[in-house]
Order: structure tokens, then C-alpha cells, then sequence
């Protein structure tokens, strides 16, 4: 019999790309020079072009054309960040799978200790920021608070101040790819499939160049994301909320009832007000929570496939 002709485990490097031009050069150099200390491993890198709309892909695509480990996906359009990982993970091939930002906000260095965890028998090795450099004070607080806030309420532990920089084994991301769910948070899914997890710490360091494709709107609805597709307690809240209401609502009606029964008459246009108002508010504010929950409902019962690829470089065809 042929021996196997992979001797060498295979470790993927699956980095999502939206307008990273200034970035790209700088970061390939970077890891290749990483890379190199691989040595018992061989290695593919699997760029996922998100819709860019400068000269990103055809960098990559230069890229490729003088690596052909080199596997590049460009999307139709921007689909966003979750779902660039996910077409990652869906078409790496590694025994190994890591995945990082391709500002080098997620230092290279970090790879050898995620690849001894790996070697140590682990499934995912998740890398926690114990600092966040060149953010701004802003968005340090508000993600330290949006991690506590995510983990308080999802029904699994979802690990505090850790992003998609992470390495996954076969296994896990053989896992993710029966996760059909439209509304992709990563780093909760890989949480819930499981297997043996190991956090390692790093600082997070500035950008590199270009900005954030952060911005705060879309800030907001990754971690409304985050909090609605792991977690159903917006729900008990409203009907909580409603419970509650109606209890101190009823009772005084009975107190309304018996002082009109007693004679007493009101001019009333303030108290009606203040509760009408007050009611009202809740109504639509716990309306507004079902109304998220059935749009997602919504959104996932028209099965539309994650993303389009539009061109595949040095990736055998699929079938
Ligand atoms: N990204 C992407 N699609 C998007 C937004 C971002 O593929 O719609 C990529 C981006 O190029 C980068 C990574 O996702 O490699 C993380 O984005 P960014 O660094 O802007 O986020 P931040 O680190 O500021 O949270
Ligand atoms: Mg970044």
C-alpha cells in the first residue's frame, strides 16, 4: 500500500478582506515570514474578498498567481465579516483552521502558541485580548460591556473579550458546516459545538493601516446579532414586563372602580395620560422585541444560501 502522500498536517489560514488594500502587502509578508517556522506543516491560505471595492482582490489575486497555496473567494458583493469567516472555514481543507483579521490587529506571533495548543490535543484555541491598542475608549468600554452582557444571557458560555481570532480543528469545522443558521455570530458557534477548548492571551495591537469596517451602526447590530441568535431572554423580559403591568394594572382599576362607586370624580387628564403613555411604551417596546425575534424567523425561512461566490482562484471546483 502507498503511503499516505500528506504526511505533513495541513494548517489553513482563512483571512476575510473588505478594502484592505493597504493592508494586504504588508500582512503577506508578514506571513510568510511566520509561516516559515512551520516547518512540519504544510500550509494554505484561504483569502476571502467581501465585496471589496478597491484594489484588494487583484492583489490577492497577484498573490496567488505566485503562490498557489494561495486560494482566494470573492464574493458578489459585501456580505459581511461572519459570513466571509464562514465561506473560510467552508472551503479550508487544513486538519488545522485559523482564522485572523487581515489588519494584523491579530499579530502572527500568536500563531506558534496556537499551533502548540493544537499539538497539545486541542480543539480550539481561542485568543482572549488582554489589551486593545489604537481603539478608542469608546469602543473598549462597550465591547468589555457587550461580552459581559452576551455571556450573562446566553444559555452557553461564550468566552469574554474573544473575536474570531481562534484555530479550530477539522472536526469543529466540519461541525460549523452543518450550522445552517443565516444569522451567523462565529464565536458563539463555535462555542456551542463544543469539543475541547483552551483560551491563550495576546495584546491586540493598532490597525495596521486603512480604518475599522466597524463602524458603529454596524457595531450595534453584531451584537444585537450576537445576543438574539444565542440568547431567547428578550423574550421572557417582554412577557415579564407585560405580566407585571397588568398585575399593578389591575389593581387599580379596582381603585378606580371603587372610588367612582364612592362618588369620587376626577378631572383626570394627567393620570390617563401618564399611564396611557407609559403602557403604550412598553406595548411597542416589547412589540419591537417579537418583531426581532420573527424577522430572524423570517430571514432563516427563506433558506437563501449564505453568500455568492463570484470568482474562485486556485480552488478546485466544488460538487
Ligand atoms: N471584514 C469583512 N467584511 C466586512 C467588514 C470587515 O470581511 O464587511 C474584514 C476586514 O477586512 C478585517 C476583518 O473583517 O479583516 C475585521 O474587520 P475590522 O478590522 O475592520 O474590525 P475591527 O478589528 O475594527 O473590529
Ligand atoms: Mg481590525
Amino acid at each position: 500500500m502507498v503511503l499516505s502522500a500528506k504526511l505533513m498536517p495541513l494548517l489553513s489560514l482563512v483571512i476575510p478582506i473588505y478594502n484592505e488594500e493597504d493592508c494586504i502587502p504588508i500582512l503577506w509578508a508578514e506571513l510568510q515570514k511566520i509561516t516559515a517556522n512551520f516547518s512540519g506543516y504544510s500550509i494554505e491560505y484561504v483569502f476571502v474578498d467581501d465585496g471589496s471595492l478597491d484594489q484588494s482582490f487583484f492583489l490577492l489575486e497577484k498573490i496567488s498567481q505566485q503562490c498557489a497555496a494561495v486560494k482566494v473567494l470573492r464574493f458578489s458583493r459585501n456580505f459581511g465579516h461572519q459570513i466571509a469567516i464562514t465561506a473560510g472555514l467552508d472551503y479550508a481543507a487544513g486538519d488545522a483552521v485559523i482564522v485572523m483579521d487581515a489588519d494584523l490587529q491579530d499579530p502572527p506571533e500568536v500563531l506558534t502558541q496556537m499551533l502548540a495548543k493544537y499539538e497539545d490535543g486541542y480543539d480550539v484555541v481561542y485568543a482572549v485580548r488582554q489589551s486593545r491598542s489604537g481603539e478608542t475608549l469608546f469602543k473598549k468600554i462597550t465591547a468589555k460591556c457587550f461580552y459581559r452582557l452576551l455571556n450573562a444571557m446566553s444559555a452557553i458560555p461564550i468566552p469574554l473579550d474573544t473575536g474570531d481570532f481562534r484555530l479550530v480543528t477539522r472536526r469543529v469545522a466540519d461541525a460549523l458546516k452543518t450550522l445552517g443558521e443565516q444569522d451567523r455570530f462565529v464565536r458563539g458557534l463555535v462555542s456551542w459545538v463544543g469539543f475541547k477548548q483552551t483560551p491563550i492571551y495576546f495584546e491586540r495591537h493598532a490597525r495596521l493601516a486603512g480604518e475599522t469596517k466597524y463602524p458603529l451602526k454596524k457595531m450595534i447590530s453584531f451584537a444585537l446579532n450576537g445576543i438574539l441568535s444565542f440568547s431567547t431572554l428578550p423574550l421572557k423580559w417582554a412577557s415579564w414586563l407585560g405580566f407585571f403591568f397588568a398585575f399593578f394594572s389591575g389593581l387599580y382599576i379596582l381603585v378606580v372602580i371603587a372610588l367612582r362607586l364612592m362618588g369620587y370624580t376626577f378631572p383626570g387628564y394627567a393620570s390617563l395620560m401618564v399611564a396611557m403613555l407609559l403602557l403604550g411604551g412598553i406595548q411597542l417596546m416589547t412589540i419591537g422585541i417579537l418583531g426581532e425575534y420573527i424577522g430572524r424567523l423570517y430571514m432563516e425561512s427563506k433558506k437563501r444560501p449564505l453568500y455568492i461566490v463570484q470568482d474562485a482562484v486556485n480552488v478546485a471546483p466544488r460538487g
